[in-house]
């Protein structure tokens, strides 16, 4: 139940995760949401996995390099991150003296879980000639125990960048650490974390939907498991997965990673069908329930009262920053510019 008291709202704050406040319904947050941006010269960047209202309401969608990137160059004194938790505190890293709220603080993510500090330390120890390169989806403490942050879209180029003698661990995510030792022909040692959106794909009910759709063409992100991969017709990035679907002359495609990515399709081509590959359980599609935690309503909240708010001791945003600035260097060389 909302709360109409605001100072309850407030001291709950940490315990909810969000100010649980009742919003008029006669009120049109849409146009509440454009008005707050100009009054406090906001800018909503959003993963492609938010729910559509919110990819609606966003100044820029995109996934994790991407939106690293818009952080990095905003002039916006305020950063509503539309996404979980370690992307908005990878943009808290950037923008250290800006404001960087978070719809629900609650929204966290599986994959970062998966890789404790305290363990990944130990972890570390035991390979000391190796350097770390971490996928972005980790927290601020992982981070600071990397060398360099990688993302989907960018990983081959990152690995490539290492010299072939260097031996690496990649962390958190063990799929796609496979992944990119098959495409690079690396001998990565691997952290064993996994995110449970990507895992969860069921090959069997995939199979099924392939033979009732022939000519649907099907796409993966490389966080899916190695089966999924073997059979897809194209892996690559959330962004990397929209541009195939407008470049490509197919006209179905079964998608394998979080259906938010389905909005964004749906709009760029309006007369191909996008099939939201099922998972292993009785649901059709396959949700992040981390990232369905913000709403709309949550993200209004958190702009009109500042608050949930991103703070990080600066110790540990500038060992943090490092590996990210790395990163952010070895992509412009690339060419993989946002
Ligand atoms: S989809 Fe997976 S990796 Fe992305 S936020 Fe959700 S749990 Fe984390």
């Amino acid at each position: 139940m909302p709360v109409i008291n605001m100072e309850s709202a407030w001291n709950n704050i940490e315990r909810v995760g969000y100010l649980d406040i009742e919003i008029d319904p006669a009120l049109d947050i849409f146009q509440e949401i454009e008005r707050l941006k100009k009054e406090k010269n906001a800018i909503i960047l959003a993963h492609y996995y938010q729910e559509p209202d919110i990819q609606d309401v966003a100044d820029y969608i995109g996934d994790s390099l991407g939106l690293a990137q818009q952080a990095e160059k905003t002039t916006a004194d305020m950063i509503v991150f539309a996404g979980v938790h370690f992307m908005a505190e990878t943009a808290k890293i950037l923008n250290p003296t800006k404001k960087v709220l978070l719809p629900d603080l609650k929204a966290g993510c599986s994959l970062a879980d998966s890789a404790p500090a305290d363990l990944f330390s130990a972890f570390k120890k035991q390979h000391p000639d190796h350097i770390v390169i971490s996928y972005i989806n980790c927290s601020a403490e992982i981070k600071a125990l990397s060398d360099i942050i990688c993302t989907s879209g960018n990983a081959e180029k990152i690995i490539e960048s290492v010299p072939v003698d260097q031996p690496i661990i990649f962390a958190p995510d063990k799929n796609l650490g496979a992944f990119l030792n098959k495409k690079t022909g690396r001998n990565m040692v691997l952290w064993n974390g996994a995110c449970m959106v990507h895992e969860i794909f069921s090959l069997e009910k995939i199979t099924r939907l392939k033979v009732r759709h022939p000519n649907a063409k099907l796409i993966a992100h490389p966080e899916c498991e190695d089966p999924l991969l073997r059979i897809a017709d194209f892996i690559g990035s959330t962004t990397q997965l929209l541009k195939y679907t407008q470049q490509d002359n197919a006209n179905e495609y079964i998608v394998a990673t979080e259906t938010g990515i389905l909005h964004q399709m749906q709009k760029a081509s309006p007369e191909k069908t996008f099939i939201p590959a099922p998972p292993d359980n009785s649901c059709a599609c396959n949700d992040c329930p981390h990232m369905k935690l913000n709403t709309l309503e949550k993200l209004y909240l958190c702009m009109k009262y500042e608050k949930p708010e991103i703070l990080m001791d600066e110790n540990l945003r500038l060992a943090a920053k490092k590996p990210i600035d790395r990163m952010l260097e070895i992509s412009r060389a690339a060419g993989l510019v946002g």
